[in-house]
Parts: structure tokens; C-alpha cells; sequence
């Protein structure tokens, strides 16, 4: 199994060392990443500048890019050929709810799913300190025993909670409330500014992601590509299907 790893938090980030070096234990690994980190870039692509790809000295083969995850899912497996699954992560900060839209860890694993491979992201909250990835390791090795054999799942979505999970939960996405929210401040030179934060949502609707995780589980949300509103589609197409007024 051909098995690509890339994140947003940047090459050299331990999450994903510490997820390349479980991956590896599942197959061949090429670490494809950005040279800096690029949270929150969601899945936006580089059009306008040519990008490098340079090799970089870590554990296993990698190599770095200055573009965003999704550049590195597409140049990664372009140059690698027949990928079979990229992972993205361990992302240092959860990916839950409406984080899934803005999320670059999130991207990296869709574009590999875009491109005909399947994707996997993990991410794990890092409020303070850096996470304990050497103590994560089992967890991460049942997810990935669980998931990699999954021909079926094109795309999921992975959160850890803080502390030692309890086991894993298949959720879906929490949408109720969006966290989003910009704050007013001023620099030190007196000058307005806004920095984007969030807001604490303190209502979590079970069988989300976010419930799992806040009670200790491991949440894995399997996710679909075609973001189409069927009931909507369903409806208008019944719409234009009655016969037209004839007077
Ligand atoms: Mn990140």
C-alpha cells in the first residue's frame, strides 16, 4: 500500500512524524508537506506562483513544498504515481463541526479523495502544550487498522480527544452552531484590528463529532465529496416536473 503523508502545520510539525511513523507500519510512506504551516488554508490551491519540492531530511522519505495541502496532495501524487491513501495530520488543534470547512488538514485528505485515492485526516486538541504523540501511537494505530482496510470509505475525518481515548465512535458532523468569531482589538500603536477566534459552543448534539470527542472517544466521521442538497434537488425537480398552467 502506497501511502502519502501531508498535513497543514508544516513538515517539520511532530504530528506528522509521529503519524508517518505509525503509516509506515501499513505500507510504503512519502511525506509530502508544506514548508510552513498553512492552518486554516482550507482547500485553496496555488495558481499564480510555480512551486518547488524540495527533499528533506526526516525519518522517512519527504519532501517539502512551498504551497498549500492541497498543492502537496496533488504534486505528491502526481510525482509518486498510484497512491493509494493519504493521511493528513496529526494536526495540532481538533477539526470538528464547521472547522471541517476551513480546515487545510482537512483539504489535504480530500484532494488525495479527489483525486482517486482515499483520504484520512487526524487531528487532536492542543490548547497549551504539545500533544503526547509517542503516548497517541496505539490510538492511532487502531484508527488506522480500522480504517485503511475500509475500500468503501473515500474520506473521514478523524478527531483524538485530549486525553487516553476510550474507545471510537462513528459520528456525524456537528453543524448547529458555527464557531466562528472576530474579535476587536487594538496593536500597540493604537490602531483597530480584528483577530478571528471562536466561541465556545456549549450545546453538543449526541452522536456529533464534537460529543464524542468532549466525552473521550475517538470520533471518525465518514464524509462524502458531493456536497449536493438532495432533498432541495429532490423537491425542485418535482417542482419542474408538474405539467406547466395551460389557460
Ligand atoms: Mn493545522
Amino acid at each position: 500500500m502506497r501511502i502519502l503523508v501531508s498535513n497543514d502545520d508544516g513538515v517539520y510539525s511532530p504530528g506528522i512524524a509521529a503519524l508517518a511513523a505509525v503509516g509506515a507500519e501499513f505500507g510504503e510512506v512519502r511525506i509530502v508537506a508544506p514548508d510552513v504551516e498553512r492552518s486554516s488554508a482550507g482547500h485553496s490551491i496555488t495558481s499564480s506562483i510555480p512551486l518547488t519540492c524540495k527533499h528533506t531530511p526526516l525519518a522517512v522519505d519527504a519532501y517539502r513544498v512551498n504551497g498549500t495541502p492541497a498543492d502537496c496532495v496533488a504534486l505528491g501524487m502526481t510525482q509518486w504515481g498510484r497512491v493509494d491513501v493519504v493521511l493528513s495530520g496529526i494536526n495540532l488543534g481538533s477539526n470538528l463541526g464547521n472547522a471541517m470547512w476551513h480546515s487545510g488538514t482537512l483539504a489535504a485528505a480530500k484532494q488525495g479523495a479527489l483525486m482517486g485515492a482515499r483520504g484520512i485526516a487526524l487531528s487532536i486538541p492542543a490548547p497549551t502544550d504539545e500533544p503526547d504523540f509517542k503516548a497517541l501511537g496505539p490510538a492511532v494505530r487502531e484508527v488506522l487498522k480500522l480504517l485503511l482496510p475500509e475500500q468503501a470509505l473515500r474520506l473521514v475525518n478523524v478527531n483524538f480527544p485530549h486525553e487516553h481515548p476510550k474507545g471510537i465512535r462513528w459520528t456525524r458532523q456537528s453543524v448547529r452552531l458555527y464557531d466562528g468569531k472576530v474579535v476587536a482589538g487594538h496593536d500597540p500603536m493604537g490602531r483597530e484590528h480584528y483577530w478571528f477566534t471562536v466561541q465556545p459552543i456549549t450545546e453538543t448534539e449526541d452522536g456529533t463529532d464534537r460529543w464524542a470527542v468532549e466525552h473521550g472517544y475517538v470520533s471518525v466521521t465518514p464524509l462524502r465529496l458531493d456536497l449536493t442538497d438532495e432533498p432541495a434537488l429532490a423537491r425542485r425537480a418535482s417542482a419542474s416536473a408538474e405539467p406547466a398552467p395551460t389557460d
